[in-house]
Order: structure tokens, then C-alpha cells, then sequence
């Protein structure tokens, strides 16, 4: 579980981010939405441990993780662009976080051929990001942020660079991974059908404020103010 405490971000004199509170339960599904600019991304970065927040405190399982680096906490990100090591196969990307936490040999070399099935990369072991597809580079970016059984996976707009059919078939990857692995995911997404697919909650996020936070069928019926209800509508 992760626990979120008066969080706020500032960059300069402009706050970016105004006391948000929140909890986010272990296996939930959470979405990010909100208009350009509304904090999302500073909010998956506080997250992620890429950011420190101004104010504020955070928890995971009831431990504080304020201040503890990203590459200390473990999570599995995939933000915009997915950078895959352009000169690696798919193997070798997958396999990297896992040398870098010196994992052993064998286990590494299991480890990776379940994953690669698991995301149905079978048959492309050897191939370099290049001759792979754009759907087929996502989940090779997916693969290699799960491959070490993160707690948590943080996700930037991974699909944004997709076509319709690839982001439908991602979708449906990512739902299956979320069920296979009871993973905690938090998702940021400017697509709200996207965010109704996959979320079992979702927050709404307005100029660094949380509007509202509830199941997606929630905010629809019962939207908490009128920022909620237009911004729903609006995009609808
Ligand atoms: P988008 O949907 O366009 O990605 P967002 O909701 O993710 O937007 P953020 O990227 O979190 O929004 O930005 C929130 C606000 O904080 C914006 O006004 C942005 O300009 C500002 N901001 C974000 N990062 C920085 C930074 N490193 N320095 C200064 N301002 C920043």
C-alpha cells in the first residue's frame, strides 16, 4: 500500500503540486487524469522518486519513503518514448536491470524467457528494438519494467505513440499482466476510455489539486464538482 500525506511540489515560486492525500491499495489500479499541465506527471515523478517533494510524506507498506532514491524503491516505470537500449536484443534489454541487481546467471536467463512469454515476445529473443514493431517495442519496455516482480509500476502515457489497434491490443496486455501479477499500477493517461478499461480507481487532477478520487463509474455518475463533470464531458 502506498500512502500519500499532504504532498506538495513546488518548482520555483509556482506550486505544482498542492497538498495531495491519497492512498493507493496494494494490486489497485490507479489512473491519473486532468488537463495538460494539472501535476500527473510531477505526481508519478514524487512517486517514482525522481522528484522530492517539497512538503509532505510518503509511505509504502506503512514505511517512509519521502526522501528514498528511485533506484532504492524498486518500482517498474515506463514513461513516454520507452528507450530500449537500441544496440541490445530483447533478451539483453530485459535481462539488464536484473545484472544491474545482480541477479544470478540462471535465475536471470529463466527469469527472462517467462516474462517473454508472458508478454508474447516469444520468437523475437534476438532481434534488436529496430525490427520490432511499435506494439511489440511497448512490450518489451513493459517486459523489462516487470521482469524483477517490481511492488509497483508506474506508467506515463505508454501508448500514446501508438495507433488505435496496437493501444487496444496494449491495453488488454497490461489488464492481463495487472491480473496475472497482482502488481499495484498507477497509470497516467490523457484517454479516458483508457482510463475506464483498465482503472479500478481513478484521480482527477486540476492545476495540482486532486478534484476527485473513485472508481470510474463513480466519477461519471456522481462527478464531485462542476470541474469534474466538465472536464468528463468535455472530452467525451
Ligand atoms: P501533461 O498532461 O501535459 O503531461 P501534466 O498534468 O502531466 O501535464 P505536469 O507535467 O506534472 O502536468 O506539470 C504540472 C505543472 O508543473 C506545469 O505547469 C509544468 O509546467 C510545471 N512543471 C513540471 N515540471 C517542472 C519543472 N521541472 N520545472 C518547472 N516547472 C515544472
Amino acid at each position: 500500500e502506498i500512502g500519500v500525506k499532504d504532498i506538495g511540489k513546488d518548482f520555483g515560486g509556482f506550486t505544482a503540486l498542492h497538498d495531495i492525500s491519497l492512498t493507493i491499495g496494494r494490486g489497485e489500479f490507479l489512473t491519473l487524469l486532468g488537463p495538460s499541465g494539472s501535476g500527473k506527471t510531477t505526481f508519478l515523478m514524487l512517486l517514482a522518486g525522481f522528484e522530492d517533494p517539497s512538503r509532505g510524506r510518503m509511505t509504502l507498506d506503512g514505511t517512509d519513503m519521502t526522501h528514498v532514491p528511485a533506484e532504492r524503491r524498486g518500482f517498474g516505470m515506463v514513461f513516454q518514448g520507452y528507450a530500449l537500449f537500441p544496440h541490445m536484443t530483447v533478451e539483453q534489454n530485459i535481462a539488464f536491470p536484473l545484472k544491474v541487481q545482480k541477479w544470478a546467471a540462471s535465475r536471470i536467463r529463466s527469469r527472462v524467457a517467462e516474462i517473454i512469454e508472458m508478454v508474447g515476445l516469444a520468437g523475437h529473443e534476438r532481434k534488436r528494438p529496430d525490427a520490432l514493431s511499435g506494439g511489440q517495442q511497448q512490450r518489451v519496455a513493459l517486459a523489462r519494467a516487470l521482469a524483477s516482480e517490481p511492488p509497483v509500476m508506474l506508467l506515463d502515457e505508454p501508448f500514446s505513440a501508438l495507433d488505435k489497434n496496437l493501444r487496444g491490443q496494449m491495453q488488454d496486455e497490461v489488464r492481463r499482466l495487472h491480473r496475472e501479477t497482482g502488481t499495484t499500477f498507477v497509470f497516467v493517461t490523457h484517454d479516458q476510455s483508457e482510463a475506464l478499461a483498465l482503472s479500478s480507481r481513478v484521480a482527477i487532477f486540476e492545476r495540482g489539486r486532486l478534484q476527485q478520487i473513485a472508481p470510474p463509474r463513480d466519477v461519471y455518475e456522481r462527478p464531485q464538482n462542476r470541474f469534474v463533470a466538465e472536464f468528463l464531458g468535455d472530452i467525451n
